[in-house]
């Protein structure tokens, strides 16, 4: 079996190949060729963590295998580790063999990045010049970075319920010369892209502070309970998400679902766009909003492709086992 630690992950996973990765597996989500299987998650009564796995079979890919990991909220103060802990453990297929063990942390980041990057790129106007944030926290680096890379933005403007916290955002533009800008709320209008990338449990950007012609990608509702966007947002537009399932149960649409003003059957599968069995955006007034939940099938091609990138460099070791 081969181990690629954590710590080589950064020098070898690029934004690119974490894109090409996720899109393809998004595609053959949609064409019924890769599934997820139940996530499981629980609070485990130790240290107040929440523990769990995601796993799928992406039988075009022949990718085997399961994340598992999950939150730790004490391990910044008392151990000066992330909060976020996680493992990719991939299997050989015909054999049910184990393949690989990979470092899952900033994997689950550059993932996560990639599919909302993956809904930009099919569902955002060409023409879109200003790219909004909302969430300044550590996934909303990896957001900004990523999602920079999809159109020729000319500003970004953010807004962030601490926002102290906004300079994070701020830095990363002045990196790549893009002038930034914080905002209220409702000058989030001007924007037409929005990333959501925040742990909130009730809605901030409310339906009215969405532009006619504006994509969104919501990325930081995926558990029960959790809530970026007014639901309202979701019935004024075309929604997408990577599964359908996570994104009723525990995505922003559970909250439009709720409220009777949205129906599953009116919710599409990314992979469909990518695949072009769905037009996806049909107009430059239409609003799109993808709901992006994270599905176990985004981590084990990401983690395939970073065992891929650690056999070509050398990099990954081999044990037996
Ligand atoms: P973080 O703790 O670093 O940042 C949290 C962000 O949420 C900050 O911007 C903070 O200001 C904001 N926030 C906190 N309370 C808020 C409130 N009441 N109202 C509005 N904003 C509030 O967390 P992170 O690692 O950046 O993760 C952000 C979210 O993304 C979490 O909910 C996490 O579970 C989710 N996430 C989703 C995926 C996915 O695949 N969809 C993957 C990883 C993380």
């Amino acid at each position: 079996m081969l181990i690629v630690p954590e710590r080589e992950i950064p020098d070898l996973l690029t934004r690119g190949a974490s894109f090409d990765a996720v899109e393809k597996v998004f595609a053959a989500m949609a064409a019924g060729d890769a599934y997820n299987f139940p996530v499981v998650r629980e609070a485990i009564d130790h240290e107040d963590a929440l523990y769990g796995f995601k796993g799928g079979f992406d039988a075009k890919g022949q990718v085997l295998g399961l994340k598992a990991g999950g939150f730790w909220p004490n391990n910044m103060e008392r151990r000066q580790i992330i909060n976020h802990q996680s493992t990719v453990f991939l299997f050989d297929p015909d054999t049910g063999r184990v393949a690989a063990m990979v470092g899952g942390n900033y994997l689950t980041a550059l993932r996560t990045a990639a599919a909302s990057s993956v809904s930009i790129r099919h569902l955002a106007r060409g023409d879109a010049k200003v790219l909004g944030m909302i969430g300044a926290g550590h996934q909303a680096s990896f957001q900004l970075r990523a999602a920079l890379e999809q159109r020729e933005f000319e500003r970004v403007i953010a807004w962030n319920y601490h926002p102290e916290m906004l300079p994070n955002l701020a830095k990363i533009c002045d990196e790549v010369g893009v002038p930034f800008q914080a905002v209220e709320l409702d000058g989030m209008r001007e924007a037409d892209v929005i990333v959501s990338i925040t742990s909130a449990f009730a809605p901030s950007l409310m339906a009215d502070h969405v532009a006619p012609g504006t994509h969104v990608a919501c990325m930081g509702t995926d558990t029960k309970g959790k809530q970026e966007v007014e639901a309202q947002l979701l019935a004024r537009a075309t929604v997408f998400a990577d599964e359908v399932a996570q994104s009723v149960s525990i995505g922003e649409a559970q909250h439009a679902i709720a409220e009777g003003l949205i129906d599953k059957a009116g919710i599409h599968q990314i992979g469909a766009v990518i695949n072009g069995t769905h037009p996806g955006r049909r107009s430059d007034g239409e609003i799109t909003l993808f709901d992006g939940t994270g599905v176990g099938l985004q981590d084990l091609a990401v983690a395939a492709a970073i065992v891929d990138l650690a056999k070509a460099k050398g990099v990954a070791i081999e044990v037996e086992f």
